[in-house]
C-alpha cells in the first residue's frame, strides 16, 4: 500500500463547475479568513458541463414574466415531482444570481437594441426567459467565475479525484475525503469541517451522451457508498437533438442546442415529413421528454434517416440568420462536415442530464452533518424533467447558497478524526486492479453503454429493466475480478477508467432499480408497459440507498407545500 499524504482545510469543494466555483466565491465572501480548497478531477475552469452550456440561463427578468410563472413552468415541466421549496429557491434566487453574474462578476450577455437583456425561447416555457451569450453561454460564465476564484487565493487541487467520503470515528458525521492525485497516482486524505459534493452527476453510462468525459457519476456513487439517499434516479433526461455524425466518429451525441427548436427549427422524419404535431400541440417546442420519445417512436416505426435518427431543418429561417444566431452550432456541425444553415442535419436523442441525485435541503445541507451538496449531484429541484436553461441556474443558485451555509457552519465546528478503517478499505479496493492481470475494460464499457441505451433508455419495460439488472450485476462482478495490470500510476488512464466504470455501474444499478420501482410514466421516465402517469395527487418519488452492498428502494410521497396539482400560484389579471 502506498503512502498517504494529508491536508487539512476548513471547506473542501469537490468539483469546479458552476456549483463548485460559486460555492467557493460565496464562502470566501462570507468569511475571507477561511481556508477553502477546490479539488477537481480536471483543470479548474476547463472541465465539467457548466463550461459546455450552450443555450443559456432561465430567469424571470422581462416585463410580463414573473418568478411565479417560472415556478409554475418548472413544477409542471417536472410533472409535479419536484420538491417545491427547492424549485421556488431556484426561480427566486436566479434573479439575484444573474445580476451577480453580470454586475459583479463581469459576464456579458446578449442584449436587445433597447439595452435590456435578450431572452430567448426554450422548450416547455410559457415565456421567453433564457439569458444567453450567443449559443456558447457556459464559456462566458465559467471564464469569469474561474478568474474570480484564481484572484482570491483559494487553494486548488487540480487533477485530484475524490474517491471516498470518509466518516468521523463515531460515524455520525463526515470527517474528510480520500483523494487520488491523478498526476502522481498517490492518495491524499483531506480533512475538512465542511465538504461540498458538486461533481455534477452526468449520465455518461449511455451509448450516446452529452456530458464531459471527466464526469462518471463519482459523487453519486460515493454518496451511495456512504449510506446516503438518492432520489428520482429513474429520471434521466435525453436531449432530443444530439448530432448524428455517422460511423467512425465519436461526435455522435454532441448536443445541438434547444434554442434551434425554440427559434422555429423543424424536425423531419426519414420521409422528410414534419411529425411533432402528431404528438404534441406545441410541436418542436414541447418539453425534452416528449420530443425525445416522439423521435424514438418515428425511428421505431421505420421512419428513420439513413443513419437511424431524424433531421433538424433550419434553412427555412434564412441561412444568414441561422449563421448569425447560432454561430457555435453552425461551426460545430461544420466540424463534422454538415451545413446546419443550408441543409438538413441528422440528429438523435442523447443522454444529457440526471434529474435525480442526493437528497438535500434548500440550504444545501444533507442528512450527513458536514456534507453539503449543490448542482447536478442533487435531486428534487427538477422533479421528472428539467427545463432547458434551469440546469445552470440550478448549479449557480445552489452553489452560492452552499458557500454561504458552509462558511457559517464551519464557524461552529472542529476538524474531526477520520475513520481510518474506511480509508484503508477504500485504498485496498482502488489499488486492487493494479495487482491483477489486465482485462478487457473496453468490453465492460461497451456492454454497459449498450445495456443502458437499449434497456434503460428513452422507453423501458419490466422485461428490459430486469435484463439490465442482470447485465449490470454481471458487469459489476466482472469488473471487480478484472485488473489493469501493474502499470505506472502517474496519469494512468486505464486505472482511471476502471474507477469510472465502477462508479458508473453502481449508479446505473440505482437508475435501473428506481425505474423498476416506478410503475407509471412521468416526465423522462417512460414505461411502455405502464404508459399512464398515475394519480398526480398521489405523486411519490423514489428514494434509493445502499445497505450491506444492496440497493434498497422506497417510494416517498411528494409534499405539495406551495401548490397542488390542478392549481396555480399565478394571479389572473
Ligand atoms: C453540452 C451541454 C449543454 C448544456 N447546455 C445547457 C444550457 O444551455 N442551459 C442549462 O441550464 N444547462 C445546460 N446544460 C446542463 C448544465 O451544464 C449543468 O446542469 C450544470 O452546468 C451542472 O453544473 P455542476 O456544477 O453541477 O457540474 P459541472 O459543471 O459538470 O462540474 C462538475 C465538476 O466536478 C468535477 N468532478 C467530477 N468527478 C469528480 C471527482 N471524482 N473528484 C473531483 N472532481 C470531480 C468535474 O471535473 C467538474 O469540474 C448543458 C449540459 C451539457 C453537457
Amino acid at each position: 500500500m502506498s503512502a498517504i499524504s494529508t491536508l487539512d482545510t476548513d471547506i473542501l469543494i469537490l468539483g469546479s463547475g458552476g456549483a463548485g466555483l460559486f460555492a467557493a466565491l460565496h464562502a470566501h465572501q462570507t468569511n475571507p479568513n477561511l481556508h477553502i480548497t477546490i479539488a477537481v478531477k480536471g483543470l479548474l475552469g476547463k472541465c465539467g458541463c457548466t463550461r459546455m452550456v450552450q443555450g443559456g440561463y432561465n430567469v424571470a427578468l422581462a416585463e410580463g414574466d414573473s418568478v411565479e410563472r417560472h415556478f409554475m413552468d418548472t413544477i409542471e415541466g417536472g410533472k409535479w415531482l419536484s420538491n417545491q421549496e427547492l424549485a421556488w429557491t431556484l426561480v427566486s434566487k436566479a434573479v439575484e444570481r444573474i445580476h451577480e453574474l453580470e454586475n459583479e462578476l463581469g459576464c456579458f450577455f446578449d442584449r436587445n437594441p433597447d439595452g435590456t437583456v435578450h431572452q430567448k425561447a426554450f422548450a416547455g416555457q410559457t415565456f421567453d426567459r433564457t439569458v444567453h451569450k450567443g449559443d456558447l453561454t457556459g464559456i462566458e460564465i465559467i471564464n469569469r467565475l474561474a478568474e474570480q476564484v484564481w484572484s482570491r487565493g483559494i487553494h486548488r487541487l487540480e487533477e485530484h479525484r475524490a474517491i471516498e467520503l470518509i466518516h468521523s470515528t463515531d460515524g455520525k458525521s463526515l470527517a474528510g475525503v480520500l483523494m487520488l492525485n491523478m498526476q502522481t497516482g498517490q492518495f491524499t486524505l483531506v480533512r475538512a469541517k465542511a465538504v461540498l459534493l458538486a461533481t455534477g452527476g452526468g449520465p455518461t453510462m449511455y451509448k450516446y451522451h452529452t456530458p464531459s468525459g471527466d464526469k462518471s457519476c463519482d459523487g453519486l456513487a460515493m454518496a451511495l457508498r456512504a449510506g446516503l439517499i438518492l432520489r428520482d434516479m429513474e429520471m434521466v433526461q435525453f436531449h432530443p437533438t444530439g448530432l448524428l455524425a455517422g460511423p467512425g466518429t465519436r461526435m455522435t451525441g454532441t448536443v445541438l442546442e434547444e434554442g434551434l427548436r425554440g427559434a422555429g427549427g423543424y424536425l423531419l422524419n426519414g420521409n422528410h415529413e414534419r411529425f411533432m404535431g402528431n404528438y404534441d400541440p406545441r410541436n418542436e417546442r414541447a418539453t425534452r421528454d416528449i420530443v425525445s420519445r416522439s423521435i424514438n417512436s418515428e425511428i421505431r416505426a421505420g421512419r428513420a434517416t439513413p443513419n437511424g435518427g431524424v433531421y433538424i431543418q433550419m434553412n427555412h429561417l434564412g441561412p444568414e440568420n441561422v449563421r448569425k444566431q447560432f454561430k457555435g452550432m453552425v461551426e460545430r456541425c461544420a466540424d463534422s462536415g454538415f451545413d446546419l444553415a443550408n441543409d438538413l442535419v441528422e440528429v438523435v436523442p442523447t443522454a444529457h442530464y440526471m434529474m435525480g441525485g442526493l437528497v438535500f435541503m434548500k440550504d444545501c445541507s444533507t442528512d450527513l452533518p458536514g456534507l453539503f451538496a449543490a448542482g447536478e449531484d442533487t435531486g428534487g429541484v427538477h422533479g421528472a424533467n428539467r427545463l432547458g436553461g434551469n440546469g445552470v441556474a440550478n448549479s449557480t443558485v445552489f452553489g452560492g447558497i452552499a458557500g454561504e451555509t458552509m462558511a457559517q457552519w464551519v464557524g461552529t465546528q472542529q476538524l474531526r478524526e477520520c475513520n481510518m478503517e474506511e480509508v484503508m478499505a477504500s485504498i485496498r479496493e482502488h489499488e486492487a486492479p493494479l495487482e491483477k492481470p489486465p482485462g478487457d475494460i473496453e468490453f465492460i464499457r461497451d456492454t454497459l453503454a449498450e445495456c443502458m441505451w437499449d434497456d434503460v433508455g428513452i422507453s423501458r419495460t419490466q422485461e428490459t429493466l430486469l435484463r439490465a439488472r442482470h447485465t449490470l450485476k454481471q458487469l459489476a462482478t466482472q469488473l471487480k475480478q478484472m485488473g489493469v495490470g501493474n502499470i505506472q500510476r502517474e496519469y494512468s488512464i486505464t486505472w482511471q477508467d476502471w474507477m469510472n466504470l465502477q462508479n458508473l455501474i453502481l449508479v446505473s444499478q440505482a437508475v435501473t432499480e428506481a425505474a423498476i420501482a416506478r410503475e407509471n410514466s412521468r416526465g423522462a421516465h417512460y414505461r411502455d408497459d405502464f404508459p399512464e402517469p398515475g394519480s398526480l395527487e398521489g405523486s411519490y418519488f423514489t428514494a434509493v440507498n445502499m445497505l450491506n452492498q444492496h440497493l434498497r428502494i422506497e417510494k416517498r410521497p411528494v409534499n405539495f407545500t406551495m401548490v397542488k396539482p390542478g392549481e396555480t400560484i399565478l394571479v389572473e389579471s
